[in-house]
């Protein structure tokens, strides 16, 4: 949440803290090495060029995929240390507090999409049918598709899929939202509306992980610009920094190329 101060004691703890972060594809070394920190509530922006680890840092940070080395303590849990995964059990639970959200939007066909939403609250969090419902309609309040509560996920465009996507992972009261490239599968004139429930998200005080392409969105919401090359973070910064003084050359090629993509 931008230019927010953290107040409390609790909120002077980082809620993701990584440390050491390494992960590889057989020999192929994918994230060598990653140290990060995110404070409550925070923003956190992270770009760089394809293939540069940056669904790879995300997915370890919610158990999707096991580093082979480091640590990584997320919302109150050691999910992973020096290659020893959390137990199955405690990994459910963590996904609880830890919600992503793809580039493609992984709906369920078919269910409406009330039911998309209630699903994990209904099996996962054990509400009824009634109370589930009630939840979900305020969710998708929020979202703005209210009058979509009974659609199935076919009949709905790119970007109402990924809102409900977005509404379906917070059913879950997660205190850590994931993004990865949230609105690049979407038409142009979509991105928008997506970017504005992220938007509100932030301003409610969401903890958020975002990997994007939306430099406007980075520069208005984020408070932290990371920038990932190699497997590797290469700076990090408030965004004015990162978008108008970056220290690395691969930084300054990086946002040349996104800027004035055509
Ligand atoms: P980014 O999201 O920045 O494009 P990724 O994290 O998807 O990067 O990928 C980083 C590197 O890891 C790439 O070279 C990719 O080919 C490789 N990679 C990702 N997932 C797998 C996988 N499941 N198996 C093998 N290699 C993978
Ligand atoms: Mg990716």
């Amino acid at each position: 949440m931008k230019g927010q101060q953290a107040n409390t004691a609790a909120d002077t703890a980082p809620i993701v803290r990584i440390r050491g972060l390494r992960k590889a594809f057989g020999d192929h070394v994918v994230l060598n090495g990653i140290d990060f920190e995110v404070m409550p509530s925070q923003v956190v922006v992270v770009i760089g060029p394809s293939g540069s680890g940056k669904s790879t840092f995300l997915r370890c940070c919610n158990g999707l995929e096991q580093a082979e080395g480091g640590r990584i303590d997320i919302c109150g849990r050691t999910l992973v240390d020096g290659g020893r995964m959390l137990p199955d059990a405690d990994l459910n639970a963590l996904r609880e507090e830890v919600g992503m959200v793809f580039q493609s939007f992984n709906l369920f066909p078919h269910l409406t999409v009330r039911d998309n939403v209630t699903l994990g609250p209904r099996k996962l969090r054990g509400l009824g049918r009634a109370e589930a419902d009630a939840e979900a309609d305020v969710l998708l309040r929020k979202v703005g598709l209210t009058h979509k509560a009974e659609a199935m996920p076919a009949s709905l465009s790119g970007g109402q899929k990924q809102r409900v996507a977005i509404a379906r992972a917070l059913a879950m009261k997660p205190r850590v939202m994931l993004f990865d490239e949230p609105t690049s599968a979407l038409d142009p004139e979509l991105v928008g509306e997506v970017l504005q429930v992220m938007k509100l998200l932030a301003s409610e005080g969401m903890t958020m992980m975002v990997v994007t392409h939306e430099m406007g969105f980075a520069k208005e919401v984020a408070d932290v610009v990371v920038v990932m090359d190699g497997g590797g973070i290469i700076e990090s910064g408030p965004p004015d920094v990162i978008f108008s003084q970056p220290t690395q050359a691969r930084t300054r090629e990086f946002l040349q190329a996104v800027l004035t993509r055509a």
